[in-house]
């Protein structure tokens, strides 16, 4: 099928890309067993990472030619990227302005959070997988607890909200934490989302018997809670939510293994070193570094990124017979 002559990220199958994830570093200061091994990973080199002007061109493409209006900073660990505030101020800056947020682990953040509202940002995410100090250890392998809260309390000080917190559970690890997880975040105010692991760490070492599912969070949280369906639709979101005991709290999950919402995808993504993803799962994936450093016109960029997106597959086919894990892990595509 020829792919429609129209300015936006459309694919053969309808969806129209308007949120684009943007790593900013594939290089992290945890190293969380579901994303990266104890060692940590050979980082890119800095000559491959867009440098800031690079960086900031795509993105303006993205926005004033391609229709994005959602940007997520991530990574790897997105504050580790110098000049980020300079970054989120000029991203904020383009016309029409897009919406940006940023997905952390929180260090750092206490520090931070004001000055990355003052530049522009307008929501946070952070991860959070317990809030017992020796599973955080054994989790990411850094004794950074009082850290990561302390920046999650300074974000909704600062009027990063609604905090979101994103939590993956694993099976004897911190699976009996789901209940802890949500009285907290409801304490705090920070809105939850469970994330059922998916085949994406370095060390390929994902096992579906190990995946604590959504159906089995569901079980864990009614142990303690009353859910009920959330009443506003979903649209293109990939948490499905839950009202806490009548509200107004709430609680989401993000089944990508085994309640996939491909079919309602609006993501695009651009990794560190400058190349464009339909998707986390992708095999293939194009070079915009490459054409930018050649010395392509925006359109010509534009173009590249428009086939890419067009060539999107209908879903990620985790439950397929032949999956193949991607070769890059999260932390190098961007989560
Ligand atoms: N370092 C930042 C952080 O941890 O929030 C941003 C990057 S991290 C790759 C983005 C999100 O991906 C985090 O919420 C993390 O928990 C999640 N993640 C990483 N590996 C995952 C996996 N194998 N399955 C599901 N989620 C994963
Ligand atoms: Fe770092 Fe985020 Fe991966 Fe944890 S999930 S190792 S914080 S990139």
């Amino acid at each position: 099928m020829p792919r429609p002559d129209r300015p936006e990220l459309v694919d053969s199958f309808g969806r129209i890309a308007t949120d684009l994830r943007v790593s900013l570093t594939d290089r992290c200061n945890l190293r969380c067993t579901y994303c990266m091994p104890a060692e940590g990973l050979d980082w890119q080199p800095d000559d491959e990472v867009l440098n800031h002007v690079e960086l900031l061109r795509l993105v303006r493409i993205a926005v004033e030619l391609l229709g994005v209006t959602d940007i997520r900073l991530t990574g790897g660990e997105p504050m580790l990227r110098p000049g980020l505030e300079d970054l989120v101020a000029e991203i904020v800056g383009l016309n029409p302005r897009p919406r940006l947020s940023m997905t952390t682990n929180g260090i750092g953040l206490a520090k931070r959070a004001p000055k990355l509202v003052a530049a522009g940002l307008d929501r946070i995410n952070v991860s959070l997988d317990t809030v017992d100090p020796e599973t955080f250890k054994t989790i990411t392998r850094r004794d950074r607890l009082p850290h990561v809260l302390a920046g999650m309390a300074a974000a909704r000080d600062a009027g990063l909200t609604p905090v979101k917190v994103n939590a993956v559970l694993m099976r004897g690890l911190n699976d009996h934490e789901a209940v802890p997880l949500l009285r907290f975040c409801l304490a705090e105010g920070y809105h939850l989302r469970f994330i059922e692991q998916m085949p994406l760490d370095a060390q390929h070492g994902w096992n579906r018997a190990d995946m604590i599912t959504a159906d089995e969070i569901l079980g864990l949280l009614k142990t303690e809670f009353e859910l009920s369906p959330y009443p506003s639709a979903r649209g293109g979101a990939p948490a499905e939510r839950w009202l806490v005991d009548g509200g107004p709290g709430d609680v989401g999950i993000i089944a990508s293994v085994t309640r996939p919402f491909c079919a309602d995808c609006e993501r695009t993504r651009l990794t560190a070193d400058g190349s464009v993803r339909s998707c986390l799962f992708s095999n293939d994936e194009t070079d915009l570094r490459a054409l930018l450093r050649s010395g392509a016109e925006d359109e010509v960029i534009a173009d590249a990124w428009r086939r890419t997106m067009w060539d999107k597959l209908a879903g990620h086919e985790i439950n397929e017979a032949g999956f193949a894990q991607p070769i890059r892990p999260m932390s190098a595509i961007g989560g």
